[in-house]
């Protein structure tokens, strides 16, 4: 739990959680998945000081693999014995945008394990519109991945793209080799991209090495090659620069490197969050090249979550999200996990329940 303003999450006794309104569900925690925002919470950041407050104390944690346990009376599409992940974005229902199909920027969304209880904890209770239902046999480490999987999939097919700005034979560059940026290379290969490049900034190579194995034809170290990316990436496509950006670093020179690599008229989607106000040449990068850009929130609910699921059906495809579990430690060590994703050795640490 975050009971404090100050670093550190505490593991504490509470009850366990009941079913209070007829259209929420039960669930039993059988993996739960760190997120980079559940180490924001933990090292309370600037971020987390901006966001957090008001809710304190509550239990953290996001990114579930679940079985229904038990279900409200008027629960209709699950059943005690489904496997089960988490939407963690709650949205209202009733505002301008879920009623135009944007319930995923939802003005007035709340998020499980930042605004209210998450799931680091054996049992909790969420509406039905909340869960989605997974095959039964797929991994529950799998099935907790999908939170970031599913913004890497939106990121690759945000609403509204048109029918030239699709992933099959285009060339793709996503800058920033974090957990999101490594799962959207094999995405983007499953759907039929041609060259996919990929750009790390850490001094750990271990991800460029990763995105290698996922299926990158080209790794670039922002560190050494920097400013000479965007030569490389044109070079490599026949100077045209790739089709589809992907910006998942949040860093404002991989943005830049990004968008320079772009071809004209290319298509832009926005994952990274940045710390702050960013400062690039947009008349030349963004207006006069003509490219569409879309900014990307959550997952879409729950197109996302469709092709997702069918995604996850592939063992190929599993098999490259398996390689991203790089820890697995019980709950009671949330700390041991939570400190390697600190020091950027782990790529996902998955829990499981405390015992
Ligand atoms: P992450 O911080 O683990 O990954 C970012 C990666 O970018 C790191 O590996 C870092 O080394 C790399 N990087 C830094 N500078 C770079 C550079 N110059 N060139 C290339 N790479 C560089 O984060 P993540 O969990 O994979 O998430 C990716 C981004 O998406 C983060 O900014 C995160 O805050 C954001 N995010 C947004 C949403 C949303 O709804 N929009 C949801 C989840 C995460
Ligand atoms: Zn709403």
């Amino acid at each position: 739990m975050k009971t404090k303003e100050e670093k550190g999450f505490e593991i504490k006794e509470v009850p366990e959680p009941e079913i209070t309104h007829a259209n929420e569900v039960k669930i039993k925690v059988d993996v739960a998945s760190i997120c980079g925002t559940d180490h924001h919470m933990w090292d309370y950041d600037q971020w987390a000081q901006r966001r957090l407050p008001p809710a304190i104390p509550f239990i953290a944690g996001h990114e579930l693999g679940g079985e229904v346990v038990e279900i409200g009376t008027d629960v209709k599409n699950l059943q005690i014995g489904d496997k089960v992940s988490l939407e963690c974005h709650e949205a209202c229902g009733t505002c301008y945008q879920c009623r135009s199909d944007r319930m995923h920027i939802c003005r007035y969304t709340k998020i499980f394990g930042v605004d209210k209880d998450g799931i680091f904890t054996n049992f909790t209770v969420v509406p039905e519109l909340n869960l989605v239902k997974n095959d039964a046999n797929l991994d529950p480490a799998l099935a907790s991945l999908q939170d970031p999987l599913g913004n890497a999939i939106h990121t690759v097919f945000p609403k509204g793209l048109t029918e030239d700005e699709g992933i099959a034979g285009k060339n793709v560059f996503i800058t920033g080799c974090g957990p999101i940026g490594l799962m959207a290379i094999p995405v983007v290969k499953t759907f039929g991209a041609a060259q996919v490049f990929a750009s790390g900034g850490g001094r750990n190579m271990s991800r460029l090495e990763m995105a290698k194995e996922l299926g990158a034809e080209m790794v670039l170290n922002a560190r050494e090659e920097g400013e000479k990316i965007p030569k490389i990436v044109k070079d490599a496509t026949d100077g045209n620069g790739v089709d589809i950006l992907l910006e998942m670093s949040g860093n404002v020179h991989a943005l830049r490197q990004g968008l320079e690599s772009l071809t004209l008229g290319g298509r832009v989607s926005l994952l990274g969050f940045f710390p702050g106000p960013i400062e690039f040449d947009i008349n030349s990068l963004v207006v006069s090249k003509g490219i569409s850009v879309y900014g990307i929130a959550g997952r879409r609910m729950f197109e996302t979550w469709q092709v997702m699921g069918g995604i996850l059906k592939s063992k190929n495809f599993q098999n490259h999200l398996k390689k991203l579990i790089t820890n697995r430690v019980n709950m009671s060590d949330w700390e041991k996990g939570m400190l390697e994703i600190h020091e950027k050795r782990a790529i996902k640490v998955v829990m499981d329940p405390f015992k």
